[in-house]
């Protein structure tokens, strides 16, 4: 069985003093819940304390973006050394809000990627289809050239890697996508895996569902067969919602 995951993005909020409060008290909830990876991504500013805080803890840290370069005259970026300097051991990639507002493409991500797993950071790649893309029967064309195009010769089959189906319509809209219609894509996405580049790979990788999960919807969608856990915006910044979405993949495993 694939390890699940509960990812929380916590996108722009909290302030760093919110910050260290919500994992000095997450901390000591999910103690027992050693059978999940716990990651998240909160913002840059909150990193550095939340390195010493989350230290032998199941918790682990996410950056919400790389840059290629290691550093330099590039404003407003930040790199994989003060990244690693902040504890983080993953970063998002491609999130849909950095595709939309930040022209990230599928070529921009596959470098960010090759850039993280060439220094042992392991990305949480996001692809997913947007509502038109969907109703116009393209979501398998894009999840494909997503794919093709963000995993180009990265070294998927030496260094861990995460798969975050993400489709945009389902994010921060309160619509899900049943656990058919994830399980579907994340079907396909091990298929496409398999066909172009190993089939071991394809059944080890982990893929993780995101867009409106909650407490309410996610024991259905971690019980499908190639669902291994969640990407979780809006239910990540309350301590309990979070908690319980922990406690839901823990018991899973059980
Ligand atoms: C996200 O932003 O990755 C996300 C899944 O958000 P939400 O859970 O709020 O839909």
């Amino acid at each position: 069985m694939r390890q699940p995951i509960i990812a929380g993005n916590w996108k722009m909020n909290k302030t760093t003093s919110e910050a260290i409060n919500f994992v000095s008290e997450l901390k000591n909830k999910v103690i027992a819940l050693s059978n999940t990876n716990i990651i998240i991504a909160p913002p840059y500013t909150a990193l550095y304390p939340l390195k010493e805080l989350s230290k032998n803890t199941s918790i682990n840290l996410s950056s919400q973006d790389i840059s290629i370069k290691e550093s330099g005259a590039y404003t407003g970026e930040i790199s994989f050394p003060m990244l690693k300097d902040c504890g983080c051991s993953y970063s998002i990639i491609g999130h849909s809000e950095r595709r939309q507002y930040h022209n990230e493409t599928n070529a921009s991500c596959q470098e960010k990627c090759y850039v993280a797993m060439n220094e042992n950071i392991t990305p949480i790649y996001c692809i997913g289809e947007t509502l038109e893309q969907r109703e116009n029967d393209q979501t398998l064309t894009v999840i494909e050239d997503q794919l093709l195009t963000g995993l180009k010769d990265l070294p998927l089959t030496i260094k861990p890697f995460i798969i975050a189906y993400e489709p945009v319509w389902a994010i921060g809209t309160g619509k899900v996508a049943t656990p058919n219609q994830a399980q579907d894509i994340h079907q396909f996405i091990r298929h496409i895996i398999s066909t172009h580049i190993d089939t071991n790979l394809a059944n080890k990788i982990q893929i993780i569902y995101g867009g409106s999960v909650n407490p309410k919807n996610f024991q259905s969608l971690i019980e499908e067969p190639d669902i291994d856990g969640a990407l979780v915006g809006g239910s990540c910044l309350k301590i309990d919602s979070f908690t319980e979405l922990i406690t839901i993949a823990h018991n899973y495993t059980l």
